[in-house]
């Protein structure tokens, strides 16, 4: 069954130019792209999103960098999508990427590594509702 998933094209990747190799990244392995918006994060948004987060010590530059400026928020449908997705983007650290990844390719570091996709259907919901109206997500 097609299921969806949330995705962050984050500020880094952004800025660099690479939100269009990211998307044909995302499409040739299948994914519809079924809403996307260019928006920028609020110190209180990025904190709420990143909420489970809170008590790590790299919180407070998460948040900095989640907020210094425009990302692209998409919803994505395909089978298997949440796993397909974290399969494509790559290890958190980019050091730690599989070759051909969106993070080996194009990350800077364990921080700034381009992209964010939800960790399971569950969250990926919660995510998408952060975002997108159920009209929205009609695709
Ligand atoms: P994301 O949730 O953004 O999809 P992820 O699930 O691979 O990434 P998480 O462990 O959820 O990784 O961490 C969320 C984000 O916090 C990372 O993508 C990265 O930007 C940042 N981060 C994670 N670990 C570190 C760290 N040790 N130092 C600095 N930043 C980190
Ligand atoms: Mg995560």
């Amino acid at each position: 069954m097609k299921l969806r998933t949330f995705s962050i094209i984050k500020p880094d990747a952004v800025a660099a130019g690479h939100a269009g190799a990211i998307l044909s990244m995302l499409e040739e392995v299948g994914f519809k792209i079924l809403a996307l918006r260019m928006t920028r994060l609020t110190q209180s948004q990025a904190e709420g999103f990143y909420a489970v987060h809170r008590e790590r010590p790299f919180f407070p530059s998460l948040v900095k960098f989640m907020t210094e400026g425009p990302l692209i928020v998409m919803a994505l449908e395909r089978e298997d999508a949440v796993a397909k997705l974290r399969e494509v983007m790559g290890a958190t650290n980019p050091a730690n990427a599989a070759e051909g990844t969106v993070r080996k390719r194009l990350a800077q570091s364990i921080e700034r590594n381009c992209i964010h996709g939800s960790d399971a259907p569950e969250t990926a919901e919660v995510e998408l509702r952060y975002f997108f109206s159920t009209l929205d997500l009609q695709g």
